[in-house]
């Protein structure tokens, strides 16, 4: 019995507890380097971004329909005209903003920061207008029926961390209890607005701690199926779902987009002389080596196959890249994987795409231009690195 309730104890920690600290550390962005909660966070900064535009929509309805119903049934507001032109207002800026939105979300693709910082500045305009539009109602006819439009809108829509979402929700209450309050507004109009508003803040923190975990399941299959499970790194079905992100990446910033074919030089010697376990070990050290040497963001580093690995990555300067490539992969052919058994080497093929030429080109395209080389490579006497057909001789190999 005792022993039964222990384990459920220990269940609802694992369940709550571990993940609730999973989500506080992915909300930080704590986890920095590791790439499945880097990955999560972009995603959530990203769909936030996108929801301004169902939020200013929104707005347009919910301040157009009252602008037409004003309209319709001709009604003479108390401040009659200056009611009318704040719809107005609200109305043309709410359609402003998506235009701002839309050319921004083209500008930022890549830039976390920049789009984080671009919906707090919207959210915090939409909640300076859903106040301003509400105590105009409450002083034009003592309703909170606006308040309450906004605020549905604020929490069904955004997924912001609970304590940035927190501060929106008491300014805005305390300005619209403290008008009621002016206005003399019925007293269960206070109770219901306050209530609304502590439903809606319990209300978007479930949605976020549901939105996070939700993502780290779906994350860990992701992983599972993207994922090499004698390396380590994504597999071929990992790099080409992560390519065209890189794609795009060198394209909209100017990149030299850049893709390298890996082999292990002789390994099918290597398997039949030392055997199958020492074989993997020295793919585990070929796969952390590259994986070590491309740790940017942007990098994407993958197994390819067998002993053939693939890295695409970004480069300004494509001449100090291979210099680079050529000192990294002498490094991996001079490490001691198992003492009692001799060093590999590798060779490389490097393929830099050019977009104006390679117009048609798709990934396929560019692996067989890397594969090329890698030829060329092997043909030249191996541990070496070609591109273009010329030969990068690994210094110190
Ligand atoms: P080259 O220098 O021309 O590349 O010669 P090579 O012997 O490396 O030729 P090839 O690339 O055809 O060899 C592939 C070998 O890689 C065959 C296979 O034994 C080995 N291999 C493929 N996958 C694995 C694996 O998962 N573990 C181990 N230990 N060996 C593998
Ligand atoms: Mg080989
Ligand atoms: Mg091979």
């Amino acid at each position: 019995m005792l022993e039964n309730i222990a384990e459920e104890i220990s269940k609802i920690r694992e369940k709550y507890f571990l993940k609730t600290q999973g989500i506080i550390e992915a909300r930080r962005g704590k986890n920095g380097d590791n790439p499945m909660y880097r990955e999560i966070e972009q995603e959530r900064i990203h769909t936030n971004f996108i929801r301004t535009v169902p939020a200013s929509i929104a707005l347009i309805v919910i301040e157009g329909s009252g602008m037409l119903w004003a309209l319709i049934t001709k009604i003479t507001f108390n401040y009659g005209s200056r009611f009318f032109f704040a719809f107005l207002a609200f109305f043309i800026l709410s359609i402003f903003l998506i235009f701002l939105i839309n050319r921004e979300l083209k500008r930022s693709r890549h830039n976390d920061r920049r789009k984080r910082r671009m919906y707090l500045i919207y959210w915090t305009i939409y909640m300076f207008q859903a106040v301003a539009y509400s105590v105009m109602e409450l002083f034009d006819r003592g309703t909170i029926n606006n308040y309450l439009a906004f605020l549905a809108v604020f929490t069904l829509l955004p997924i912001l961390e609970p304590v940035t979402k927190a501060f929106y929700y008491i300014i805005a209450a305390a300005i619209e209890i403290t008008v009621l309050v002016i206005v003399h507004g019925k007293a269960s109009y206070i109770i219901v607005a306050a209530c609304i508003t502590v439903f809606a803040q319990i209300l978007s923190f479930i949605r976020f701690y549901y939105y996070i975990s939700d993502k780290i399941t779906t994350k860990r299959l992701e992983y599972s199926a993207n994922g090499d499970a004698l390396t380590g790194i994504i597999n071929r079905r990992g790099f080409r779902s992560r390519f065209p992100y890189l794609e795009s990446f060198c394209r909209s910033n100017g990149y030299t987009l850049c893709i390298m074919m890996v082999d292990i030089d002789d390994f099918k010697k290597y398997n039949d002389t030392y055997g199958h376990l020492k074989g993997d070990k020295c793919l585990i050290a070929v796969a952390s080596g590259l994986r070590d040497g491309f740790s940017r963001p942007t990098d994407i580093c993958a197994r390819y196959g067998g002993e053939e690995f693939v890295v695409a990555t970004a480069q300004k300067d494509v001449e100090s890249f291979l210099n680079y490539v050529a000192k990294l992969i002498s490094e991996i052919s001079l490490r001691e994987i198992d003492p009692a058994a001799a060093r590999i080497t590798v060779s490389a093929g490097v393929y830099a795409v050019d977009f104006e030429k390679d117009g048609d080109l798709t990934l396929a395209g560019y692996v067989e231009k890397a594969d090329e080389q890698l030829y060329n490579a092997k043909k030249s006497g191996k541990n070496c690195l070609s591109c273009e057909n010329r030969i990068y001789k690994n210094q110190g190999a």
